[in-house]
This record gives C-alpha cells, sequence and structure tokens, in this order.
C-alpha cells in the first residue's frame, strides 16, 4: 500500500505461484517428525502440531508452514478487492481484514495475512498462509460491505482465491 508504483499486479503473482506450486514446500509429505521451533515467529511443533509456546522447549529450529508460505511467498488464499466503493473505504475495509486476521490467528496460528498490496488501478491483493483465512476474509468484508463475492477452489491443491466487488 504504501508504494503502489512498485506492487506487481495480481495477475503476475497467480502466474507466478502456478508456475512455483509443484516445489511448493507445504506440500512435503508428512509431519515434522521432531519437536522444534519456528526461527521465522516462534511457534512451536510438538507431537507435529503446531502451537505457540512461551518458552522454547527444543533447540531444534525449523520453518513452520505458514513463515514457508510467506517467505516463499507461496500463498495459500489470494482476496482480490476492487470497485468504486472500496477506491473510497479503504482504510476502513483494510482495517476490518487486520481485525479478522487477528482473530482467526488466536485460534489458528498457522493463519496469517502475508501481505496487502494495492495494484496500479486500485485493487487491493491480500495473500494469505492458509486457503481458511481467505474465505474468512472475504466472506466478513461481504457480510459487512455487501457487494458481489466469488470464491474459486484450485482443483486438488489447497489454494483459494477470492474476488469481491463493490
Ligand atoms: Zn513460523
Amino acid at each position: 500500500m504504501d508504494q503502489p508504483g512498485r506492487t506487481p499486479p495480481p495477475r503476475r503473482r497467480r502466474d507466478r505461484l502456478v508456475e512455483d506450486s509443484r516445489h511448493d514446500p507445504y506440500r512435503a509429505p508428512g509431519k515434522p517428525s521432531e519437536d522444534a521451533v519456528c526461527r521465522g515467529c516462534g511457534l512451536g511443533v510438538r507431537s507435529g502440531r503446531w502451537q505457540r509456546c512461551s518458552t522454547p522447549w527444543a533447540p531444534r529450529e525449523t520453518l513452520c508452514p505458514a513463515c514457508q508460505r510467506t517467505q516463499g511467498p507461496y500463498p495459500a488464499g489470494f482476496l482480490c478487492l476492487r470497485g468504486d466503493f472500496l477506491r473510497g473505504h479503504r482504510e476502513e475495509i483494510t482495517s476490518l481484514i487486520r481485525h479478522v486476521e487477528a482473530r482467526e490467528e488466536a485460534e489458528h496460528p498457522l493463519q496469517r495475512v502475508i501481505g496487502i498490496d494495492e495494484g496500479d488501478d486500485g485493487v487491493l491483493l491480500v495473500t494469505t498462509t492458509g486457503s481458511h483465512l481467505a474465505r474468512t476474509l472475504a466472506q466478513a468484508v461481504q457480510r459487512a460491505y455487501g457487494g458481489s463475492l466469488e470464491l474459486r477452489y484450485a482443483e486438488g491443491e489447497n489454494l483459494v482465491r477470492a474476488v469481491w466487488e463493490r
């Protein structure tokens, strides 16, 4: 949002995702067998389950699936927001998205917003580490502001693309 001129348009990001998706580290088979701590965000994995931990219990460092998606970047969810109404309510809608993100992350620590980028044409593209969060954000925006919402799920992949327009 800070430098709209330098943000690639949504289309290009999607194309890159398609190319990279077969190397997606998130889809590495199996869960971590050893307890470890994420060096990106400090989440811990114990018995294969990622959770918040106040004190690190395992010396081994790794990168949790959400940080892998953030650093890839390999988003699992894309929410595109557009339309004249959006242009007049950008701040409000962005803060709703941040609010819903914080609420969801409290329960699902691997569900996070990777970025909210503004395209040249005033379109906002929200990318997320989990498809669940993209869908939840899209539905929250529609519930609050009306408009039209299209949700598409990539076949055979845990990917969501949502387009909201008003
Ligand atoms: Zn992490």
